[in-house]
C-alpha cells in the first residue's frame, strides 16, 4: 500500500494544516444542514476511538463551545439559535444548548469575566490538535509499513490495483465541479487568558472563533471568502480578527503573533461531501469543505466500507453498486458515476 501526497510529512500544504480542527456539529448547524451536522454528531462520537489507536497523543477536548455576542450584536443571537433549532437533529439541540446568563457565563468562563450579558453554552462539542492528528497519522502509516511519498505530486493517477484519490482541492483536474472557500487563521500564543473551550463570537459581518489549543496556544478565524485564492492573510482579515479577539478579551493585546495562514476549503456546489466511485479502479473523497475533522470518522469509514466492497467483489457494476448503498448508513454521500444521478 502506498500514500503520495504533493506536500511534507507534517501536511502544511492542506487545508487540515491550518484549520481550527474544532468538532461543532452543533455550532456549525448555523450554516450547515442536518446531513453535516448528523455526521459530525456521530463522529464526535468516534474521534476518541481513532485517537487510542494512533502512535502518538492528540490533544483532544469535550469540554464543549460557548457562544457569545455583545450588546449592540443581540440581534444576531435569535437568528442563530433559530438556524441550530432547524438544521442539528433534535436530540443534539435538546441535549446539548444551554442559555446562561451574564453571571453564569462568567462562571463557565472566568476570565471573560461579566464582559457578556448572555451567552450560550453547547456542553458536548469538541475540538482536537489538528497538526497534532497529522503527525500521529504519518506515524500510523509507517508503522503498517505503508509506502509514504512525501512531496510527491500526482497529476496522472498511479498505475495501482486500486486508488483513493483525497487530494482536497488539487483534485480539481479530476473533478471540476470542485471549488475553493478562502479561509484566513491567526495562530497565536496568548499566556494567561486561560479560555477552557473555543469561544465563538456572534457579528453580522465577521463572526469569529477563539479556539485554546494546549500551551495557551490559540487559534483565532476564520474568514470565508469565495475563491482559489492561496495568497497569505490580507491585512483586512487580520485587523478583522484580531480586534474581534481583543474585544472578547483584551489580554489578546499582548499575545505574540505566530502565524497568519490562508487556505481554501475543497467545497463541492451542494456543500456535501462525496465519495464517488468511478466505475472502475477509483474512488473520490472530496467535498468536506468546513467540515473535514468534524466528519473524518464516519466519512473515512464509508469510503473504507466502500473499496472493501469494491475489492472483495461484493460491488461489481452500478446495479449492484446502488443495492449497495441502499444498504448504506451514509448513503447521501456515496455515488457511481455512470450510475444514474443520486439525489
Ligand atoms: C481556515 C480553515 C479553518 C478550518 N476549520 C475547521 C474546523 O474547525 N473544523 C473542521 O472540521 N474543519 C475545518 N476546516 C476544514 C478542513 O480543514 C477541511 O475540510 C479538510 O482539511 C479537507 O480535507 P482534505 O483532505 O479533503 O483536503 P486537504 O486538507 O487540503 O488535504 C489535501 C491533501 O492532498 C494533497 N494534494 C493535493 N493535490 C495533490 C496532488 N496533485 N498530488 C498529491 N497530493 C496532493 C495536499 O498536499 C494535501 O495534503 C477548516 C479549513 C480552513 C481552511
Amino acid at each position: 500500500m502506498a500514500l503520495y501526497d504533493r506536500g511534507d510529512a507534517a501536511g502544511t500544504q492542506s487545508a487540515a494544516w491550518v484549520a481550527a480542527a474544532m468538532l461543532a456539529p452543533l455550532a456549525e448547524a448555523a450554516s450547515a444542514e442536518l446531513l453535516i451536522t448528523e455526521l459530525g454528531a456521530a463522529s464526535l462520537e468516534r474521534w476518541p476511538g481513532f485517537i487510542a489507536d494512533m502512535p502518538e497523543p492528540v490533544f483532544f477536548q469535550r469540554n464543549g463551545t460557548l457562544v457569545v455576542w455583545h450588546a449592540g450584536d443581540r440581534a444576531e443571537a435569535p437568528l442563530f439559535e433559530r438556524r441550530l433549532r432547524a438544521n442539528a437533529p433534535s436530540a443534539l439541540f435538546q441535549n446539548g444548548f444551554v442559555k446562561l446568563s451574564g453571571a453564569q457565563v462568567a462562571a463557565a468562563e472566568p476570565s471573560l469575566g461579566t464582559r457578556f450579558p448572555q451567552g450560550w453554552l453547547l456542553p458536548n462539542e469538541g475540538q482536537l490538535d489538528n497538526r497534532q492528528v497529522l503527525n500521529a497519522l504519518g506515524a500510523g502509516l509507517a508503522e503498517r509499513n505503508v509506502d509514504l511519498h512525501w512531496n510527491t505530486t500526482i497529476d496522472t493517477p498511479p498505475d495501482a490495483h486500486f486508488v483513493i484519490d483525497c487530494r482536497g482541492l488539487g483534485g480539481k483536474p479530476a473533478w471540476p465541479a470542485l471549488r475553493g472557500i478562502r479561509g484566513e487563521v491567526a495562530r497565536v500564543h496568548a499566556p494567561g487568558i486561560g479560555l477552557m473551550r473555543p469561544v465563538r463570537l456572534l457579528h453580522p459581518r465577521y463572526p469569529l472563533y477563539i479556539a485554546p489549543k494546549q500551551d495557551d496556544l490559540y487559534v483565532i478565524g476564520a474568514t470565508e471568502v469565495e475563491g482559489e485564492d492561496m495568497s497569505p492573510m490580507s491585512v483586512r482579515s487580520a485587523l478583522e480578527l484580531l480586534s474581534a479577539a481583543f474585544a472578547v478579551h483584551p489580554g489578546f493585546g499582548e499575545a505574540r503573533i505566530l502565524e497568519l495562514n490562508s487556505q481554501c476549503r475543497p467545497t463541492l456546489p451542494d456543500h456535501r461531501p462525496a465519495i464517488v466511485w468511478d466505475g472502475a479502479r477509483t474512488l473520490r473523497v472530496n467535498g468536506l469543505y468546513r467540515h473535514g475533522y468534524m466528519i473524518a470518522p464516519e466519512v473515512a469509514d464509508s469510503a473504507r466500507a466502500l473499496a472493501e466492497a469494491l475489492l472483495g467483489g461484493a460491488i461489481t457494476d452500478p446495479d449492484s453498486f446502488d443495492d449497495w448503498r441502499g444498504r448504506a448508513r451514509w448513503s447521501a454521500l456515496l455515488r457511481c458515476e455512470h450510475a444514474a444521478p443520486v439525489l
